[in-house]
């Protein structure tokens, strides 16, 4: 092929979309009561990805009876808290007296506001029989004019997750937040988000949708695939960051792959103000840092069940 060619090559395809900007393996650490997760983001390296502030994959692990962990009481501030669980079944209580149950496929969007003390344990049944657990927990910023907001809960039932497959059956998408393959959320967000979770078979192609103002990433849970207009490969437990430009992104799964490549595909519009964080709250100032210690520890968030 002449240099020409190959150039011309070149430019057909970055006008096919965003191209990875960067590739992070995650760590391995232990969360609440001791369960271990697989952790992309924040690390000492590499603290946020506007405005995302952490992801988690809880699992997938099988757990015996009696031995199910979880995340007993303690608060949050100035954020919002998705949970989405692929396999177990968990219970959900709150200092405001709301109550709630996670099974496979349910999604809590829990928009923590100016505070709330909750705890995020297996279910009672779960504990005592064990079983599969698998799942995700996405940290999404809010913005300054939200954080003090009064919190809020959006839980949603894995039937009522609206879903779509491709024409060729290959690419198969459940729409958690944001739009994709023709199908709109029923998750309202504070900011322009975008959370998907995608299954692609050997051969299957998906080209998503994200507008410019967008920073966009995948996360791959198992498999691998092709990302991007120049087809970088990365596999399971990997995150994809994507350039913030170019309006779509490729993502593929290779013919001769063994494995059908599920990933959770995320974005959102950068809010660019400055971030505070101390582990469970996350405001602008340290100020108001201080003030979240001071709140939580006076009780003025609550406790759970008084
Ligand atoms: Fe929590």
């Amino acid at each position: 092929m002449q240099a020409t060619e190959v150039l011309r090559e070149k430019e057909a395809v970055s006008k096919a979309g965003r191209t990875v900007s960067g590739i992070v393996n995650s760590i391995e650490t232990l969360e609440g009561g001791g369960f271990l997760v697989r952790r992309p983001f924040p690390k000492a390296s590499f603290s946020e990805f506007d405005p995302f502030l952490l992801l988690d994959e809880m699992g997938p692990m099988e757990v015996a009876p009696g031995q199910a962990k979880g995340a007993p009481d303690h608060p949050h501030r100035g954020f919002e808290t998705v949970t989405y669980l692929l396999s177990g079944d968990m219970e959900h209580k709150d200092s405001r007296g709301h109550a709630g149950r996670l099974r496979a496929g349910d999604v809590q969007w829990m928009t923590a506001g100016a505070g709330v003390v909750h705890s995020e344990m297996p279910s009672r049944e779960f504990m005592r029989a064990g079983g599969r657990m698998h799942g995700f927990q996405l940290w999404v910023n809010l913005p300054q004019r939200d954080k003090m907001m009064k919190p809020r809960y959006q839980e949603i039932s894995s039937s009522q997750i609206p879903r779509a497959t491709s024409a060729d059956g290959l690419v198969r998408v459940r729409v958690i937040a944001g739009e994709a393959m023709d199908q709109k959320a029923v998750i309202e967000t504070r900011t322009p988000i975008i959370y998907l979770h995608y299954r692609i078979e050997p051969g299957g192609v998906a080209t998503q949708q994200v507008p410019d103002a967008y920073q966009a990433f995948a996360y791959v849970v198992e498999g691998g695939g092709l990302f991007g207009a120049e087809g970088e490969s990365a596999g399971d437990g990997q995150m994809v960051m994507f350039t913030q430009d170019g309006g779509e992104v490729r993502i593929e799964n290779p013919p001769d792959a063994k494995e059908t490549l599920e990933m959770l595909f995320i974005a959102g519009v950068p809010l660019n103000e400055p971030v505070a964080r101390y582990g469970p709250f996350v405001m602008n100032t340290d100020d108001e840092i201080r003030q979240a210690i001071e709140d939580y520890q006076l009780g003025r968030m609550g406790a759970i069940n008084s």
